[in-house]
């Protein structure tokens, strides 16, 4: 059965496009009452975005905080805070950040019309009810979070996405000039999360030509920006991050995502970082993808962090080995239907202990 799925309706792209986000925002604002919730990176608070965030009278700005990465109790509280804020539900939800702020704006919308608490939805095509619309205007490229139907989430029992056609955002405005002043590190390790999917994408045994088209392409337009050094390298990576997040939308990613998420679920790492460090330890997996990437991280003096999971006991060693072997897709995509055989328990926890 082949997969039917949906993509955003609504993109506008190009340098100084947010100036057009009030426009955008204008016909959703249909009664007097109208309202939007504007969910903004706390890294934003005082700056320049803030000030020129298109809002209206009787709009709510959410300042929301991802020094970690989302949680489903974070969302709940500022689902709350919504719903408290005035007797209707708002318009339009507005996410402007990185991967995390878009995630948080995606997993709101979605929260203040289906019941419960968000830790019920974790998982696929749990939603029943439509979301608020919503828009993402990222400032970080490279998740692809803003093309995915998925909101990355931790929750009590597991980090798993909120998965569902009505997770898609509803408008994205990809504008190039909102990247500039991203702290090289994270430019570096958030560009490289779309590397990676790149990589895993066309080296996967569900690959198809709606995958490989742009796949190869995102993975064109990342060695222009981590190789080349481009003049346009924020309008570049704007894509390849939108291209890498619609090639894995049709395959899946592999066995570096499937260990970062091991890594993540026991020492919180973030996901960039993690699959950077995950990554370098899959030269026999990814030979070519392996070299190049640590051919830009010399040319941008990247260094990652070692010993991580020295100080860790058996019981958490298991732990994260479980986690990254639960994520069957992922190794069926990398190593095909007898990946169990290749990628043992063993295999993994040897894996890790380098790490
Ligand atoms: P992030 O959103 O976690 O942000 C990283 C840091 O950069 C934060 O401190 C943030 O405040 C800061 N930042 C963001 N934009 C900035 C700017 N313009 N200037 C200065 N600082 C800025 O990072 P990310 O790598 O974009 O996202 C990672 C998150 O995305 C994780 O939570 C991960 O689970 C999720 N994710 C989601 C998907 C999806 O499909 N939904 C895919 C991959 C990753
Ligand atoms: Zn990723």
């Amino acid at each position: 059965m082949y997969r039917n799925f949906k993509i955003v309706p609504n993109i506008i792209f190009g340098r100084g496009s947010f100036n057009q986000l009030g426009d955008i925002l204008k016909p959703k604002r249909v009664t007097s009452d109208s309202y939007m919730v504007f969910v903004l990176d706390d890294v934003f608070k005082g700056k320049t975005l803030e000030s020129r965030l298109p809002m209206e009278n009787g709009d709510l700005l959410l300042l929301v905080n991802v020094d970690d990465e989302p949680k489903t109790a974070y969302i709940d509280k500022l689902v709350a805070e919504v719903k408290a804020f005035n007797g209707r539900l708002p318009d339009g939800v507005i996410g402007l950040g990185g991967g995390a702020t878009m995630d948080i704006a995606k997993a709101i919308s979605l929260m203040l019309t289906n019941p419960g608490g968000t830790a019920d939805y974790q998982g696929w095509d749990l939603i029943k009810n439509p979301a608020v619309w919503h828009a993402a205007v990222p400032t970080l490229a490279g998740t692809g979070a803003e093309i995915s139907r998925t909101t990355v989430l931790t929750g009590p029992e597991k980090k798993l996405g909120i998965n569902s056609d009505y997770t898609l955002y509803d408008q994205i405005l990809l504008d190039p000039e909102l990247l500039a002043g991203v702290p090289k590190n994270q430019w570096f390790f958030t560009g490289m999360d779309c590397y990676i999917h790149d990589v895993e994408s066309l080296h996967g045994t569900y690959l198809n030509e709606f995958s490989r088209a742009y796949g190869e392409k995102s993975i064109e337009l990342c060695r222009q920006v981590f190789l080349d050094d481009h003049p346009d390298k924020d309008d570049k990576l704007m894509m390849a991050s939108y291209f890498g997040g619609m090639s894995i939308a049709y395959s899946q990613v592999g066995a570096c995502h499937a260990l970062s998420y091991g890594l993540a679920f026991v020492l919180g790492t973030h996901h960039g970082i993690g699959c950077c460090i995950t990554f370098d330890y899959l030269d026999e997996v990814y030979p070519e993808g392996v070299k190049e990437f640590r051919e830009m991280m010399a040319k941008h003096d990247i260094k990652l962090p070692r010993n991580l999971t020295a100080g860790l006991d058996d019981k958490a060693m298991d732990t994260m080995a479980n986690v990254a072997l639960g994520l069957a897709p992922l190794w069926e995509n990398c190593f095909g239907k007898d990946w169990q055989q290749i990628m043992t328990k063993e295999r993994v926890l040897e894996m890790y202990r380098k790490m």
